[in-house]
């Protein structure tokens, strides 16, 4: 590595040694960033790896609520304004036991990096909070949710910040918050994306991530001269990003026989392809239980408690669950049983080590250009909302489309431009690095 990158990066290791997710989030890109700092040396000259790897404004803040049995309970809550050089910090909000600064701070960088690739104007920031959603009553999810805003709606706005759904949150959640939100500040505007879509959400949105993912899937095989059409693929997760792959893998002609939970994994060998199946995904979200176990019983196909999904042979591995979810040991798993792409959908969802491996393995990308397209159609529908007008389906899925093949096209060629053709981690982090960082220098040192 590069004196001025190596050097900062040990300063933030020093700094922040706790915060394992955010100082690996930051060593990749920084990994990456090496021939960009040593060709072009503004870069340097202006500081900008220690200025963009420190977010901007942090917030952090207790939520107390009541649960059903009258006993108060009380979780932590986060608010990361990465980074606002291209557009208003934009980014999901999480729900999660496993949430802590450091997350949200890895969250938050790798989405300032992600919302520069889709091409639109949107900064990086991220929300959340250890509150576990799993078994708990639509009453609790609501008084959490406004309890939560009740925080959070004086420090956000159309024009400042924009949050949306994440892991735990999702369009019931937008809609309580939303809804607290107007209550606070008595007017209705874009504050989140992800709304339902007869208050202002956009068509496509619940799908964009997966859906996004797969025509970049096929950007990926297109470059090979291969197709998606007859291809084996290993889903992780069963929530809204991969019902969204499932459903647009299988009408491209794949056949995707995994989804897991936290209880394992559900091994269908004849696809999880029917509007049935489809369906049973987003009633087992809606069910707060948290387990796919329950659609190996509805469908009568294999489970495998405790077990991960990259056991099993496949052509194609999407994970699309959390991040470090594919380790060294799933990565050389899924390579002797001939897996040869990998499309990393969830945030940094495999661990350093996999991702080096697989570079090298498979044709491997990551998920802060795979997973672009759901942020793409947020972006989407803060246009939407600005014009007070609603565009149809077909037009947001042109659009997520083209938004698909132009991240493609970049990562391909600022790696090719920087010495390393065909790697889509160095090309995804140079290609988003540039235009935040040279928007930082224009706005001079604030
Ligand atoms: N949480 C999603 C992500 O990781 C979507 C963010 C958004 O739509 O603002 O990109």
């Amino acid at each position: 590595m590069n004196t001025y990158t190596g050097s900062v990066l040990e300063k933030l290791k020093k700094h922040y040694y706790w915060e394992k997710e955010f100082l690996q989030a930051a060593e990749e890109v920084f990994e990456s960033l090496d021939a960009v700092i040593e060709k072009e040396p503004k870069y340097q000259k202006y500081n900008i790896l220690e200025r963009i790897s420190e977010p901007e404004r942090v917030i952090m803040f207790r939520v107390p609520w009541v649960d059903d049995s009258g006993k108060i309970r009380v979780n932590n809550a986060y608010r990361v304004e990465f980074n606002s050089a291209i557009g208003p910090y934009k980014g999901g909000i999480r729900f999660h036991p496993a949430v802590t600064l450091g997350t949200m701070k890895f969250l938050g960088f790798e989405q300032t990096f992600k919302n520069s690739l889709t091409t639109l104007p949107m900064g990086g920031g991220k929300g959340g909070s250890d509150f576990d959603p799993t078994g708990k009553s639509e009453g609790e999810i609501m008084r959490f949710c406004q309890n939560f805003m009740s925080e959070l709606f004086r420090h956000i706005g159309p024009d400042t910040d924009v949050p949306a759904g994440d892991i735990g949150v999702g369009a019931r959640e937008i809609g309580f918050m939303f809804g607290m939100y107007k209550k606070l500040r008595n007017e209705f505007t874009g504050v989140f994306t992800g709304k339902g879509l007869n208050w202002g959400g956009s068509l496509i949105r619940p799908e964009a991530t997966g859906f996004g993912a797969v025509y970049f899937l096929q950007e990926m095989l297109g470059a090979k001269n291969e197709i998606l059409d007859g291809r084996t693929v290993a889903i992780s997760g069963f929530g809204n990003v991969a019902w969204g792959a499932a459903m647009k893998a299988t009408e491209m002609g794949a056949k995707v026989v995994t989804i897991s939970g936290p209880d394992g994994y559900v091994y269908d060998k004849d696809g999880i392809s029917t509007e049935e199946k489809f369906d049973f995904m987003l009633a087992m979200r809606a069910s707060g239980r948290n387990m796919v176990k329950d659609y190996a019983d509805k469908f009568g196909t294999e489970f495998h408690p405790s077990a991960k999904p990259w056991e099993v042979p496949v052509d194609i591995a999407m994970p699309c669950a959390i991040q470090n979810e594919l380790n060294l040991d799933d990565a050389k798993k899924l390579t002797a049983n001939g897996c040869r792409y990998i499309a990393e959908v969830s945030n940094m969802g495999c661990t350093a080590d996999a991702v080096k491996y697989s570079v090298n393995t498979t044709t491997y990308a990551p998920g802060k250009a795979v997973n672009a397209g759901g942020v793409a159609v947020s972006g989407l529908e803060m246009s939407q909302n600005s014009m007070r007008l609603n565009w149809p389906e077909e037009a947001v899925d042109v659009k997520l489309k083209e938004i698909m093949k132009n991240i493609h096209y970049s990562c391909l060629h600022a790696a090719e431009k920087y010495g390393q053709k065909g790697n889509y981690v160095a090309g995804a982090n140079i290609a988003g690095f540039k235009k935040v960082a040279d928007a930082m220098i224009d706005q001079g040192v604030v």
